[in-house]
């Protein structure tokens, strides 16, 4: 008999027995609840649009024959959705109509279809629904989509936009990551990065959030922050301006990577020529199902891929991090940022994302 290991990556022993049975036409429903929650920052996090101390989150279960799978939707308020939001939303999610879980498919068409919008809240079901389907086959995620758990990337660090001294401060903090993430965007760009160079050598991914808005001064700061160790660089321009975008991409000597711009499987054609890459959040594409989808079908098209976050629990982001084999860069501190974490998971280990070998997404639920 092979015996359990602790060490994510080895082969999770199948039981002896069948799963936990579907009662095909049985009593077994799949039950949702939900909660929200609001993350406390540990810094005050701020971008080239916005600041803040707090963020929103509903917290999800799905119960199926006395298993239970966990979810997570995040909402910064940039996204457009609120507790209100997603509350009113998983309201009109029925999943007692399902007599098998298993149907992936039909289910999670069926609550796409509920609204347009709502991506997070979408999220929140995939995922629960993404950690039951795990427990009930009783494997991890990265298993049953084939991926070898010990390759998964370091993740980026993110220092916010702020003062020299709390920068420099910051960037000592982070001494155990291997790849730096800085939000540019505002006049302080240069001086973030100069002041990071004055600490550390370590690679560094900029975010500019839509922050610059001329493509021959954005081209110029690409090959400045080319000299400086930047690696990549994420949406520098407006997401409207498509051809400045793509007149940036043909000549940058950086990869750029597409953040507001991609948000879902439909916009990857388009985005092909305007972006090197994408990066893919669970909380933009509606979770686990069309974020894999995503990421298959930029590979597919010859596109870099980038897996990125909200601030979350250990829960949403432990369930992206399966995904993370598959990706050039993460971008998973989500649940380093926050101070009232209510799960364990997939940590990250001297700045490497290392996954539980827990079933479904790995996360265990803290006593908080
Ligand atoms: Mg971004």
């Amino acid at each position: 008999m092979l015996a359990g290991s602790a060490v994510a990556g080895s082969l999770v022993p199948l039981p002896t027995v069948a799963a936990a049975p579907l009662r095909r036409g049985g009593r077994a429903r799949m039950t949702l609840r939900y909660r929200p929650y609001t993350l406390e920052l540990r810094h005050v996090f701020t971008i080239a649009t916005s600041s803040r101390t707090t963020t929103p989150v509903v917290l999800t279960e799905i119960e199926y024959d006395g298993v239970t799978g966990y979810g997570e939707a995040s909402m910064p308020p940039y996204l457009g959705e609120s507790h209100a939001s997603v509350l009113d939303f998983l309201s009109r999610v029925d999943l007692s109509k399902y007599e098998n879980p298993f149907e992936l498919e039909t289910i999670l068409r069926d609550i796409d279809a509920i609204s347009t919008g709502n991506t997070a809240a979408k999220a929140a079901v995939d995922i629960a629904l993404h950690d039951l389907l795990g427990r009930l086959m009783r494997q991890p995620w990265y298993n049953i989509w084939g991926f070898d758990a010990r390759k998964t990337p370091h993740t980026s660090f993110t220092i916010g936009i702020d003062t020299q001294d709390v920068v420099r401060q910051k960037t000592r903090e982070a001494a155990e990551y291997k790849v730096l993430k800085v939000k540019l965007g505002r006049d302080t760009d240069q001086m973030i990065i100069e002041t990071i160079r004055s600490v550390t050598n370590t690679p560094i991914t900029a975010d500019v959030n839509q922050g610059w808005k001329d493509r021959a001064v954005a081209l110029d700061m690409l090959h400045w922050l080319k000299e400086k160790g930047v690696v990549m660089v994420e949406q520098p321009l407006p997401k409207e301006q498509v051809d400045d975008l793509a007149w940036l991409t043909e000549r940058s000597p950086l990869p750029i990577i597409g953040d507001e711009g991609v948000q879902r499987l439909a916009d990857i054609p388009k985005a092909k020529g305007v972006y090197h890459g994408i990066n893919v959040k669970l909380m933009k594409c509606t979770g686990m199902r069309e974020a894999h989808r995503m990421i298959v079908l930029a590979r597919s098209l010859g596109m870099k891929v980038m897996l990125g976050c909200m601030t979350e629990t250990s829960c949403a982001i432990s369930a992206a991090s399966h995904l993370s084999p598959m990706v050039d860069w993460a971008d998973l501190d989500g649940a380093l940022l926050i101070s009232n974490d209510v799960f364990d998971g997939t940590r990250v280990v001297n700045g490497k994302v290392t996954l539980s070998d827990r079933p479904g997404i790995g996360v265990q639920k803290l006593k908080v």
